[in-house]
């Protein structure tokens, strides 16, 4: 009898705790703040300097709750699984008759993704908060001791950045950054990359500290079996081809995992991936931007959305979409297909889910671990010979262990550098606002492993008016000028491990134009 009493007890007690607000799901670790407590106390008035948010509430914060932050002048940023947001607002936070269960500023160790230990990193893409001024951002990080390298293909409220590990942990301290992971090579040497913001939820996007992943229940047999259907097809491109693509894309993950795709007869099934090209606004609050920018969403699977908008993907219609060159239907399919499968960011470069991709003939091995992480893998579990499967990436999390930094992962096949600047153009009169003209010749690669304490490097230069200086610096604190300009070289040092060399072109004017090299020092 008193046995059946504390087991009933034990019981209430855990029912109780998992119904007060579940876990905050991070990529960093997944943390119960029941369990843990950390700085405030339920409901309290945040005093921080902070502006930025984890607030996690009893239950699913539903639209009323969201509708009564933004009475009290507390801006949604985020969702994170299972029951939290993320906010800003000016503290104090007026969080009291809300559910709240805890609250609190997101750890500097939260923000700096696990793949930065495992990998020889030197570049890094620094997310900051939706709603911080990027001109801001940009002081910040200069101030915090690192150099922006300009892309156009950044997504809104990233920064591109070199400089020392040593001082991410100060970088991530700042309030404003959400996250840091390492920087994919094809954004250091200008290569034309797609970009996502990631998959949303009902309540909000989610963020990339965000760890996503438990996917869709389990059918009875213990695989899952998913049906498509296609509210649409992009104008610009052939509608069978259109969608004999987007199939493409749902084999391959198919191909790998204990999952199947069939064909709905009809839009809005439950447990159907309902597939919209669309422009402009389209009936959620995510309106598309026109083309470049955004080129699609995937609301993720149930739990946090419902059907039906559980694993709908919206593509933009406005984009100029093709089969087989950028904007690559296919490739932009494949990486929504794992949203939609209920996968987020891999913070590994080379990733088809890595948040900047490259035209794509497959999934890497670090996506295939990742689907059969939630479903399994299925009968088929060696790939046949010559397929698509990109060299293994660096493993994700634990080991933060010193081991010698081997050569950044490379592109299975990397397509040749186009230089990330337009060449020059004459001048119209008027203020020069004509960048120069950058090349590095030698060496020819932009990946480069050598054992010597330094490296020769050099190239040419031009521009519609003149160039003034060629300069270089390293993220690992070395800068300098180089000898000449329109030819020009320099010599610069390397310490051991990765080294990320950045040349730079100076007009009269003060515009520039960048390249950078990776030099790994054995
Ligand atoms: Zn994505
Ligand atoms: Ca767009
Ligand atoms: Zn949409």
């Amino acid at each position: 009898m008193r046995l059946f009493r504390m087991i009933a007890l034990t019981w209430i007690l855990a029912a109780q705790i998992a119904w007060a607000g579940g876990v905050i799901r991070l990529k960093t670790r997944t943390v119960d703040p029941a369990q843990t407590p950390r700085t405030p106390h339920p409901g309290v008035l945040v005093r921080r300097p902070a502006r930025h948010f984890l607030v996690q509430f009893a239950s699913y914060p539903g639209p009323d709750l969201r509708n009564q932050l933004a009475q009290r002048h507390i801006q949604v940023l985020a969702y994170v699984p299972d029951d939290s947001l993320m906010v800003s607002g000016l503290p104090p936070l007026n969080l009291a008759g809300l559910g709240v269960s805890w609250s609190g500023p997101l750890d500097a160790a939260d923000k700096i993704s696990p793949a930065l230990a495992a990998l020889p990193a030197g570049a890094y893409v620094v997310v900051f908060h939706p709603d911080v001024d990027m001109a801001a951002a940009r002081t910040l990080a200069v101030e915090q001791g690192f150099e922006i390298l300009e892309n156009p293909n950044l997504l809104p409220g990233q920064l591109l950045v070199t400089g020392s590990s040593g001082r991410l942990d100060g970088l991530a301290a700042r309030d404003e950054v959400a996250y840091i992971l390492p920087a994919l090579v094809d954004l250091l040497t200008g290569e034309r990359v797609m970009s996502c913001a990631g998959p949303i939820a009902e309540a909000g996007p989610m963020a990339e500290y965000v760890a996503v992943g438990r996917g869709w229940a389990k059918d009875t047999g213990g695989g899952v079996a998913l049906q498509y259907f296609f509210d649409s097809t992009p104008g610009n491109l052939d509608a069978n081809l259109a969608r004999g693509e987007v199939e493409r894309a749902f084999r391959e993950w198919a191909r790998y995992a204990n999952i199947s795709f069939t064909s709905a007869d009809q839009a809005a099934a439950a447990r159907s991936i309902d597939i919209l090209f669309a422009s402009g606004a389209h009936g959620d609050p995510y309106p598309f931007d026109g083309p470049g920018g955004v080129l699609a969403h995937t609301f993720y699977p149930a739990p946090p959305n419902t059907e039906p908008i559980a694993g709908d993907m919206h593509l933009d219609a406005s984009e100029d979409w093709h089969a087989g060159t950028s904007i690559d239907l296919f490739t932009v399919a494949l990486h929504e297909a794992g949203h939609a499968l209920g996968l987020g960011h891999s913070d590994n470069p080379g990733a088809v889910m890595y948040p900047y991709y490259r035209l794509a003939t497959g999934l890497t091995n670090d996506d295939i671990a990742g689907i059969r992480a939630l479903y399994g893998a299925n009968g088929e579990t060696q790939p046949p010979p010559g397929t698509p499967v990109q060299p293994p990436s660096p493993p994700p999390p634990n080991p933060p262990a010193p081991s010698p930094p081997g050569p950044p992962s490379p592109p299975a096949n990397p397509p040749p550098p186009t230089p990330p600047n337009p060449p020059p153009t004459p001048p119209t009169g008027g203020t020069d606002t004509t960048p120069p003209f950058l090349q590095v010749v030698s060496p020819g690669s932009t990946i480069v492993s050598t054992s010597s304490a330094a490296i020769a490097i050099s190239g040419s230069a031009s521009d519609n008016v003149g160039v003034t200086a060629v300069k270089w610096s390293t993220s690992t604190g070395s800068s300098g000028d180089a000898a000449g300009t329109a030819t020009w070289s320099a010599s610069v040092p390397l310490l051991v491990g990765t080294n990320v060399v950045t040349v730079r072109a100076f007009d009269a004017t003060g515009n520039s134009a960048w390249r950078a090299i990776t030099v790994v020092r054995r």
